[in-house]
């Protein structure tokens, strides 16, 4: 299709690029193709700008949403909240996001910016406590006349439209790629990787492969240490109730719209913010991505889950096709000290020593 002039911002959700990671694969020794779905590209920066206006439009076809009298509550990491702005500033619907208060400064600003207001709320508080991101929305809404939770955790909206759009785009790109000697391909996505946080992502995105392309596909979900979303329940004792600073993924409570059936998800594979943090530095600095630390755990599970007897028959096979999905970028993160230390980190190299040099003489 041609490009056309969209009505407004919420046109420009979601059809974001699947692209091939060479050179990370080749570090990692890999014969299948690993790929990555750049979620940061859209609108909003991230996945979650798909399930806030999917949520807003149902809730407005359902009456639910009265433009000029609802005001719309959401406790979030912070994406869905952005995405929420983002459509509620289009529609002219007021906003209030509730937020704990580890997420980052830049997607306070971002809400702000766009017009919404912010409630940041303990990181310790249980997901069931009156003080949690949850609680605070709960005593909002029951006191701000016209307001209104859709409900991220619950809202069977949040899995579907990842179920009906974000892999049906997957399926399409690799569907649609030919197979040719110097890039082969199965013509099928055999593997998908992602984080989970309220696991619509990764429910979603499996009923889409398993039910309509691929059912052999295999679904991995990444879970960061001290987070209880990953089955078996003993792969998350190890680390119980340990804080992690990668935002977006884990839960201390496991959300309705997650489905931990092994059916839909595979298997699950812990990682660690150190690993996470470091992968992201490694999609930066070989493809050129600029995302944020999701994306590395994504990257540093599917390391490890290479390592598995499942995965490393896959690593092995040329022409499979393994995805992972890069939830957000790094525009969330420019001030979190895991960045800045990253990024202003010398690289010893000839290219330094010859700069250095230059700047001398002159
Ligand atoms: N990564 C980031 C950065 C996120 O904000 C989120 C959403 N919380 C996720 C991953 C996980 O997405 P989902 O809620 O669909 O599991």
């Amino acid at each position: 299709m041609s490009p056309q002039i969209l009505d407004n911002a919420l046109g420009a959700i979601g059809h974001t690029p699947l692209v091939r990671l060479d050179k990370v694969a080749a570090q990692l020794g890999l014969k299948c193709n690993l790929l990555a779905k750049l979620e940061f590209l859209s609108v909003g920066g991230s996945i979650k700008d798909r399930i806030a206006k999917a949520m807003i439009e149902a809730a407005e076809s359902e009456g639910k949403l009265v433009p000029g009298q609802s005001v719309v509550i959401e406790p979030t990491s912070g994406n869905t909240g952005i995405g929420m702005a983002v459509a509620c500033a289009i529609k002219g619907y007021r906003c209030i996001i509730t937020l704990p208060n580890k997420m980052s400064l830049e997607k306070e600003a971002a809400l702000r910016a766009l017009g919404a207001e912010v409630v940041r709320t303990p990181t310790e508080a249980a997901w069931d406590s009156p003080d949690s991101h949850i609680g605070v929305a709960k005593k909002l809404q029951r006191r701000i006349p016209g307001g209104i939770i859709l409900d991220q955790y619950r809202n069977v909206n949040n899995p579907l439209i990842h179920e009906m759009a974000t892999g049906p785009e997957i399926i399409e790109a690799v569907v649609s790629t030919p197979s040719s000697t110097a890039r082969p391909s199965s013509g099928k996505v055999d593997v998908v990787i992602c984080g989970a946080g309220t696991g619509g992502t990764i429910t979603g995105v499996s009923r889409a492969m398993k039910k309509t392309h691929n059912k052999e596909c295999i679904v991995v979900g990444v879970d960061p240490k001290g987070s209880i979303l990953a089955v078996p329940e003993d792969l998350n004792t190890a680390d119980d109730g340990a804080m992690y600073v990668v935002e977006g993924i884990g839960y201390d409570f496991i959300p309705d719209v997650l489905s931990r059936d092994p059916a839909d998800v595979d298997s699950w594979i812990k990682t660690g913010d150190d690993e996470s943090f470091a992968a992201v530095r490694i999609i930066m600095r070989s493809e050129g991505l600029l995302v944020g630390g999701s994306s590395g755990s994504a990257l540093s599970g599917a390391e490890k889950w290479f390592k598995t007897e499942a995965g490393q028959k896959v690593a092995q096979t040329e022409g499979k096709n393994v995805v992972l999905i890069f939830a957000d970028g790094i525009r969330n993160y420019m001030s979190k000290p895991w960045f800045l230390s990253m990024a202003m980190e010398a690289e010893p190299s000839e290219l330094a020593a010859s700069i250095a040099g230059a700047l001398e003489e002159s």
